[in-house]
């Protein structure tokens, strides 16, 4: 088995509306976002699949979080925009701008700080 990963970043504010204490206030997190696929061979190029192409994909999908209040864009104007779900969003988003090679995605972690991390992974 073959594993790719990439590491990407964007920044946003959010407040937890079902938290009891802090994180229910208004504050941001400079997210780090590690994306991996995963395939048993690589195609016949060498690669399970393009860095630059895996890359632009992620950051497409990041630069409509950045620099964002979460909680006032879809879905996370009806879904907490906690890092659990902030991953599956992500993985869903990634995971059909990929098209055929959509299912070569594995998982998608997203970390709050450098000791917290949700990470999303096919199930
Ligand atoms: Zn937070």
């Amino acid at each position: 088995m073959y594993e790719i990963e990439i590491i990407s970043s964007f920044a946003a504010a959010h407040s937890l509306r079902q938290y009891k204490g802090k994180c229910e206030r208004l504050h941001g997190h400079n997210y780090r976002v590690h994306v991996t696929a995963r395939s048993s061979a690589p195609k016949s190029d060498g690669m399970v699949m393009d860095f630059g192409d895996f890359k632009g994909v992620t950051n497409g999908i990041l630069d409509q979080l950045d620099h964002r209040f979460l909680n006032e864009i879809k879905p996370f104007d009806e879904i907490e925009p906690s890092a659990e779900n902030i991953a599956a969003f992500i993985f869903r988003e990634i995971e059909q701008g990929m098209k055929e090679r959509g299912h070569l995605l594995h998982s998608v972690g997203v970390w709050e700080s450098d000791t917290s991390v949700a990470r999303y992974i096919r199930g």
